[in-house]
């Protein structure tokens, strides 16, 4: 299978956090999954399985628009496909989902997922409903190399990036789990369905369909410019509109500051950014955004004001854990106003109550102080609401994703011991 794989990506510099190359274990049965393919990759494995080329490139339309628009993973449902068609394609492909471990609601509603890979990697995703949207909140990796301190992801000792079909298989599980593929028959073209975004027009597309799932970002676990290819291909995949058709506007990719991949992420991607800025100082960056030590403040300012697609109508978002004691004091939020004018940055702040862990060493900010620095910033003009922390019942909020694949692989380690001692008697 094209692309199944997970390439590494080495990145020079003293911190070298590189993910540990892990084989993707193929199928037992010698399919091919299909999902998180492009179009174009359809093709090679339909050509490569015999078809000729022509049919090739019919089928692999089809096929797309099954998997992505419709949400189809049964070859005898594609109704358009011949039968004895049907049959062949479902020898030698699938269309797979993520395995569910676990699944959980907060009292808040949103929910969690606990994902497992066909190797055996835990992975979770999160769903959050609002009002007036749904944020479905995507992993890049297993675990993350990065080790920022406040974070929970970050200790976690596996690490692999997540492959294309993984990425997208997150989204299509999400639609199966919210009941929101389109019904009724594909009316005999391609064309036409979902909400195709035009690229110059600033209006939002996406609210009036009545979907729950409006929005993603890559803000699950894993730092997702440290899996850049996978994560391009997989959004590409999601932001077809011929497929799931979700707007690059209403798609946010969140990294802590891989500095040299943030050109590229604007140009190939082209999605939101939002920057994990969370310090203003060197020191402080230092120690709890390890990354800064290679890529620090002054340079990762310069690529936000170089990001492609970045101005007044679409800002740089960026993320700022309110610390007790660590980065919340008013000097912090002036620096915080001076260096995004300095940068003559679009941008709007967030800020994020932190979010505790067991072991974590420290301590959200008081309300009060969260919402005096939030005035700093706001009243020089820079938007800065408070982000309400959501799941947090379930450990689904930022920076908590971990415990449940932790928990699990405990509980499995427990069983497995308790395996092993039965079978010696
Ligand atoms: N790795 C990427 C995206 C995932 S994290 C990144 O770091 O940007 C999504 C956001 O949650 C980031 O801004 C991250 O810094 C923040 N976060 C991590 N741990 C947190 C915690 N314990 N409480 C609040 N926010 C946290
Ligand atoms: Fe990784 Fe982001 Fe967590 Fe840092 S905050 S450890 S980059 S997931």
């Amino acid at each position: 299978m094209p692309e199944a794989a997970t390439p590494l990506m080495p990145i020079p510099g003293h911190v070298d956090p590189v993910p540990v190359k892990r084989e993707i274990t193929p199928r037992e049965d010698g399919r091919v999954d299909l999902v998180g393919l492009s179009r174009a990759q359809i093709r090679t494995e339909l050509a490569a399985a015999g078809l000729d080329e022509k049919q090739a490139k019919l089928r692999s339309k089809q096929l797309f628009h099954w998997l992505y628009h419709r949400g189809v993973t049964d070859f005898e449902a594609m109704t358009d496909l011949a039968k004895p068609m049907r049959g062949w394609m479902a020898e030698r492909f699938v269309v797979g989902r993520p395995n569910v471990v676990e699944a959980q609601v907060s009292s808040d509603g949103t929910r969690k997922w606990l994902l497992r890979s066909d190797d055996g990697q835990d992975y979770e995703m999160v769903f959050i409903p609002d009002a007036d949207r749904g944020t479905l909140c995507v992993s890049s990796q297993v675990g993350c190399t990065l080790n920022c301190r406040f974070c929970h992801t970050g200790t976690m000792r596996l690490v692999r990036n997540l492959t294309p079909g993984e990425i997208v298989g997150q989204v299509m599980l999400a639609r199966d789990a919210l009941g929101e593929w389109p019904k009724g028959n594909m009316g005999g073209t391609m064309a036409g369905f979902g909400d195709i975004d035009e690229d110059d027009d600033d209006t939002p597309h996406y609210t009036t369909d009545g979907r729950l799932l409006t929005n993603i970002v890559m803000m699950g676990m894993g730092e997702p410019l440290y899996n850049f290819e996978n994560v391009r291909d997989a959004l590409k995949v999601v932001m077809d509109g011929d497929g799931l058709a979700l707007s690059k506007r209403r798609i946010t990719l969140s990294t802590s500051g891989v500095v040299p991949m943030m050109a590229r992420a604007g140009e190939e991607i082209g999605v939101n950014l939002a920057v994990s800025l969370h310090a203003v100082t060197k020191e402080v960056r230092d120690e709890i955004v390890p990354i800064n030590r290679k890529f620090g403040i002054e340079e990762l300012l310069q690529a936000c004001a170089d990001y492609p697609g970045a101005n007044n109508a679409r800002r740089i978002t960026f993320e700022y854990v309110m610390l007790k004691d660590k980065n919340d004091s008013d000097e912090d939020a002036r620096e915080l106003v001076r260096l995004i004018k300095q940068y003559k940055l679009p941008a709007k702040v967030n800020l994020i109550p932190f979010n505790p862990w067991p072991g974590a060493i420290y301590e959200c900010s008081t309300p009060e102080r969260i919402k005096r620095f939030s005035d700093i910033v706001f009243e020089a003009g820079i938007s800065a609401p408070v982000r309400t922390p959501r799941g947090r019942d379930i450990m689904a909020a930022c920076g908590q994703l971990k415990s449940a694949s932790e928990k699990k692989s405990r509980a499995e380690l427990d069983r497995l011991a308790e395996e092993k001692q039965a079978a010696l008697g």
